[in-house]
């Protein structure tokens, strides 16, 4: 029985979703199936945490499950469960339209390059609409579990640009998802292969999921009575109660990509009993593959970590048990102590919430050192993808920042090329004799870094420099100011101390300053306030002239980016170090308009190499056409 039947449009975004869904999820069909029993799981969770207030919900029903079905005549799959349920409004607002904000952002990091588009799509749950890269129509029946047998609804599209609407009559609680198979997917049709995808990417649902049984009809039976039995075809347990020594690496990986939706392994894991004043247990896994949206911090929604009191699903709750810095970890913790009832708000102020999210921290910062000590390759995988991420933590956890710091990996003028695999163990164990700090720079790229004339004097002295070019490496530095009771020191800002001089080498320094004291006013004279003062450098061997800035002033990389961010940063001129020995810096400490002009060069040349746009390129072509014709 049914009412009218309304058509309704998809949201836009909708439509671009299920147009990119099936046309690049093809190669990973069959997720269609982990998906739409995801979800019916999701639902039987939150039928029973809302039944703990309202039993009433699962009167003579209580054994929350999940039901696959075949129909080979109408080649129709059903996955049915008997959970929450939706109302006509949640059925509109959760299936016809974008309700959530990752999805958007997700549609708003799509680059257009179908390749590059099918990884994120792979990395991001598609959830329902998944359905339709095996179906060519989709037919929804539901009822919530609050609402009376009539007032069931029925929601059908056929994946393109609408769906229809429409109130039914059903006894049964729950939702049923029926797929009208597209022609060339009748592979689902037989049990044994969806049986076997529910072994692939379902056992650890925690509820039963059931398939009907085959039931041979025996020889002789003149009318064998249609018996129907019901067998689980999955695990349907916990996973993360059972003891460690009966499970495989098998069902770690399993279990991880269900409750993480990934396609590919995780990269390593942990799984603890806490017992104590807090009893609680855990299984954490750090995946192998960053998501699309790691880089977005956002308090509203981020997922991944599950909290279950006594096996009741309650929440996702990474923000409440883990800090952002650690927001890649993904897994479940079981508590046996909080209250059932626990809200959000509970949760962000309770002491023994602060006792396990402590405990998280620990064991993720365990298992990753672990990884660093055995697993040096595996963690430079981990480095590449999460690094940057981790490395908020110097800043944000105080308590925590020398456990943090170890963990960190950097290139270096010592270790090849770009990648960051040079910790700062490694690099006190080989610092030069008589080295006291730790050096290093940062810039806004590797070669930046790389070729700063700020590090001629270093590398002359076969002193190893850090070289740091991520956009958080400035910001994090801050924060860091000592290791292992070095010194950290940026060696493009303020006086660069080398270490104690050597014999003579005060008295040295002394006379040449004072040699140099009116080549460096003649080039001062010639740049006026460009320049807050010109310095004979200690920085420089073969290079005329660089940049630096006050040893607790900010990057001149840093203040462009935050300009360009919109944000006010004070404005000062910087410091012109040169190499006096250098002769277009005795030329730049002459007279007249050519040296003039050759001062100014010194200055844009040194601007140019730190990586800054000249003010006045046009001018500063004029200037060297004019040195060059000279
Ligand atoms: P996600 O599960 O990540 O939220 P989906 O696209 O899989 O995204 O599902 C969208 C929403 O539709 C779910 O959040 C849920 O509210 C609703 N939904 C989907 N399937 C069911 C179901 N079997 N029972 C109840 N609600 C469902
Ligand atoms: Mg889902």
């Amino acid at each position: 029985m049914s009412t009218a039947t309304q058509t309704r449009r998809f949201e836009a975004e909708v439509e671009q979703v299920l147009k990119l869904v099936t046309h690049s999820l093809y190669s990973h069909k069959e997720i269609f199936l982990r998906e739409l029993v995801s979800n019916a799981s999701d639902a039987c969770d939150k039928l029973r945490f809302e039944a703990l207030a309202r039993p009433e919900l699962t009167a003579g029903d209580s054994d929350l499950r999940v039901e696959v079905e075949f129909d080979e005549a109408a080649r129709t799959l059903t996955i049915r469960d008997n959970g929450i349920g939706m109302s006509e409004d949640e059925v509109v607002a959760n299936i016809g339209t974008i309700a959530s904000s990752g999805t958007r952002r997700f549609l708003e990091s799509l680059s257009g390059d179908a390749r590059k588009d099918t990884q994120l799509i792979g990395q991001f749950g598609v959830g329902f609409y998944s359905a339709f890269v095996v179906a060519d129509e989709v037919t929804l029946v539901t009822r919530r579990a609050d609402a009376p047998a009539e007032a069931a609804v029925r929601w059908q599209s056929k994946g393109t640009g609408e769906y229809e609407l429409s109130t039914v009559t059903e006894a049964r609680r729950g939702t049923s998802v029926t797929l009208h198979l597209k022609p060339e997917e009748g592979e689902f049709l037989q049990p044994w292969r969806v049986r076997s995808l529910i072994g692939k990417y379902s056992d650890h649902v925690a509820f039963p999921i059931r398939m009907l049984k085959d039931v041979e009809a025996e020889e002789g039976d003149a009318a064998p009575a249609p018996t129907i039995e019901w067998e689980t075809v999955n695990h349907a347990s916990a996973l993360w109660m059972r003891p460690k020594s009966e499970l495989a690496d098998a069902d770690y990986q399993g279990f991880y990509k269900h409750i993480a939706h990934a396609y590919d392994d995780a990269l390593a894991w942990t799984h603890n009993r806490v017992e104590g004043s807090q009893s609680y247990t855990s299984l954490i896994f750090l995946p192998t593959q960053a998501p699309f949206d790691l880089a977005y911090s956002g308090r509203d929604e981020r997922k991944g970590l599950k909290l279950y009191i006594r096996r009741v699903f309650i929440m996702d709750a990474s923000e409440q048990l883990l800090p952002s810095y650690l927001r890649f970890v993904r897994g479940v913790v079981d508590s046996d102590d909080l209250p059932l009832n626990v809200s959000r708000e509970i949760l962000q102020e309770n002491r023994m919430v602060a006792q396990i999210r402590s405990g998280l921290v620990k064991r993720t910062l365990d298992l990753l050192d672990k990884l660093a000590a055995d697993e040096a390759e595996k963690y430079a995988g981990f480095w590449t993808q999460f690094g940057a991420v981790l490395k908020e933590g110097v800043a944000e956890d105080h308590g925590n920042r020398e456990r943090i710091a170890k963990l960190l990996r950097f290139a270096s003028t010592r270790s090849e090329g770009e990648a960051a695999s040079v910790s700062l163990d490694q690099y006190i164990e080989r610092m030069a004799e008589g080295q006291e700090a730790i050096y290093f720079i940062t810039a806004d790229s590797y070669k930046a870094a790389a070729n700063s004339p700020q590090l001629e004097q270093l590398k002359a002295r076969g002193i190893e420099v850090l070289l740091m070019c991520e956009r958080i490496d400035e910001w994090m530095m801050g924060y860091l100011q000592e290791y292992a009771g070095k010194k950290l020191r940026n060696v493009a800002k303020g006086e660069l101390d080398l270490g104690k001089p050597g014999e003579g080498e005060t008295e040295q320094r002394k006379q040449d300053e004072k040699d140099a004291e009116p080549l460096l006013k003649a080039i001062k004279a010639h740049l006026g306030d460009r320049v807050r003062e010109v310095k004979l450098s200690r920085r420089l061997t073969d290079s005329p002239a660089c940049l630096v800035v006050d040893e607790y002033d900010m990057a001149m990389h840093m203040k462009r980016m935050l300009r360009a961010a919109g944000q006010a940063v004070p404005d000062s001129a910087p410091v012109l170090e040169v190499n006096a020995r250098h002769p277009l810096v005795q030329r730049a400490g002459a007279e007249g308009d050519t040296a003039a002009d050759v001062a100014q060069l010194l200055l844009e040349q040194a601007q140019i190499l730190e990586g800054a746009q000249l003010d006045d390129p046009a001018e500063y072509v004029r200037r060297v056409n004019r040195l060059l014709v000279g």
